[in-house]
């Protein structure tokens, strides 16, 4: 009898180290630790969809012939030695874990007989290798490269439809009905659900949101149901308003689908097939097929790829000396008065998701213009979103998000101010305060902020061609320190849960 160790975000019998195992001479260890439930204030529903996924796939292999070892540990490695003690033998066989620092600790340990992890279509090393020698790692040229060696929406030698993407048609402003897209179903809850509720109170006391709902696939099964529910009622019209923000409609035509796929509940290969055959078969327009596939083969697997190419440390940059704490709202979302901010995390905290325009241009955009202390941003992000992942954080927050790595990822900083999101969303109707206005007691803070952080960071952005327009219009601001003045009192009112 062998044992095999499955992780967290491993839950699919059919690929890494579960592929070709004999069930009558497999035992399968799941560890729950205990030292990582109480460590942070993690998202209940976070938390929860794991644990579940762990649960499930436990149960499914005994059904399947397997032994199955469901662990609670005070930690990982005493989980391994527990299991090992118990049961004898001198290793378990483990997938590499796509997490940075357990994929660090696990290959250190003699009790892990690490294989190489198949869950991306390009593995860390490939990425590593197509990143060698070249001078700027965009991500269009990546996504450009796995479009053709895998052979992905091509045509031969040359793109579906002609062009690479389509991403200027995906600009729109939000529909006039954001009613167009169905919610997904929640699945019904069951005796699992119940168990894994109550070892979360027990073992997670800073644990923090709404309790589990049933909204996140937790099996292999659900996930797929759900990839066939995208492609029937999602794709068809998910393109044009990718970066629309609605109050009353908290999915509009995003997937939803980075919790399955981060938790290994379905593969990247899978997902990508059924949008090009719903292409193929004129069922979905080429414009959304691209956008989502690009989404999963280019910008998912660069992130991937960039974490593990720049390490662990790389979540520590600071190039632009962010040292503000995250605003109060962050904690207590009824306490703030701007609509924008307290929509998105209200959600966050009922549901463990906001859309990726909410992240990058509500949460991202106000913790870069505050000034936000990036690793407090990224630890939260990590913490309360249900398709989070060390990998997936890193590059997308310190990188993306609050150009804490100094250009290193995104050419330039995705400030904005209060237009922006007026523009894009329907938040503002409903605010106290107005985008139009920069200094004074109604002023939108976003705006204040902006300017502020424009004018405070000035050396450094003339350097940036990309930015030079607006540090031009910063400059020719008459009410400059009138606006910086506002700022000032925002960040204060920010800190203290007054704004
Ligand atoms: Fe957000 Fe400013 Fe609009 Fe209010 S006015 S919803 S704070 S962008």
């Amino acid at each position: 009898m062998r044992s095999v160790w499955v992780l967290g975000d491993q839950l699919n019998p059919q690929s890494g180290v579960l592929a070709d195992t004999n069930p009558a001479e497999t035992r399968v260890l799941f560890v729950v630790s205990r030292a990582m439930l109480g460590q942070r204030a993690w998202h209940r529903q976070r938390l929860h969809v794991v644990l579940a996924g762990m649960q499930r796939m436990a149960n499914q292999l005994v059904l399947d012939g397997y032994q199955a070892d469901f662990r609670v540990a005070d930690s990982m490695r005493a989980g391994v030695r527990g299991h090992l003690a118990e049961f004898g033998g001198q290793s378990v066989a483990v997938m590499e874990p796509a997490d940075l620092r357990l994929r660090k600790t696990v290959e250190r340990w003699p009790e892990c007989n690490v294989r190489p992890n198949e869950q991306f279509l390009c593995s860390s090393a490939a990425f590593a290798d197509w990143a060698g020698g070249r001078k700027s790692l965009r991500m269009e040229d990546f996504y450009r490269w796995q479009r053709s060696r895998l052979n992905i929406l091509m045509d031969g030698a040359e793109p579906a439809g002609g062009q690479w993407n389509y991403d200027a048609d995906n600009r729109e402003p939000p529909p006039k009905d954001g009613r167009a897209w169905p919610a997904p179903a929640p699945y019904p809850l069951d005796e699992v659900d119940l168990e894994i509720s109550s070892l979360i109170e027990r073992c997670a006391p800073r644990a923090c949101g709404a309790p589990w709902s049933g909204l996140w696939p937790t099996t292999p099964s659900q996930a797929a149901d759900r990839l066939d529910r995208v492609v029937r009622e999602v794709l068809p019209r998910f393109g044009p308003h990718e970066d629309a923000m609605l109050s009353g409609n908290w999915h509009l035509a995003h997937t939803a689908l980075s919790s399955s796929m981060n938790l290994g509940l379905i593969a990247p290969a899978q997902v990508v097939g059924a949008a090009e055959a719903a292409y193929r078969n004129r069922s979905v327009p080429l414009a959304s097929a691209e956008g989502f596939i690009r989404q999963v083969i280019g910008w998912r697997e660069y992130v991937y790829g960039i974490a593990h190419l720049w390490g662990a440390d790389y979540v520590r940059s600071n190039a632009l000396d962010a040292h503000e704490p995250l605003p109060q709202a962050f904690e207590q979302p009824d306490t703030t008065e701007m609509a924008c901010l307290r929509s998105v995390l209200q959600g966050v905290d009922e549901r463990a998701y906001a859309h990726h325009i909410q992240r990058l241009m509500v949460l991202g955009n106000l913790g870069l213009v505050v000034g936000t202390e990036p690793t407090a941003l990224n630890n939260w992000m990590r913490e309360r979103f249900i398709d989070a992942a060390d990998w997936v954080m890193a590059p997308n927050v310190i990188g993306m998000t609050l150009h804490a790595d100094g250009g290193r990822m995104a050419t330039k900083p995705y400030a904005s101010g209060g237009a922006y999101i007026s523009r894009m969303s329907d938040y503002c109707k409903g605010c106290r305060y107005d985008p139009k206005q920069r200094v004074g007691p109604n002023a939108c803070p976003f705006s204040s902020l902006y300017w502020d952080f424009i004018a405070q960071h000035e050396t450094r952005f003339k350097q940036n061609h990309r930015m030079t327009k607006q540090v031009a219009a910063a400059q020719r601001l008459t009410d400059l320190d009138g606006v910086r003045e506002r700022a000032r009192e925002v960040r204060e009112g920010l800190r203290r849960g007054v704004i």
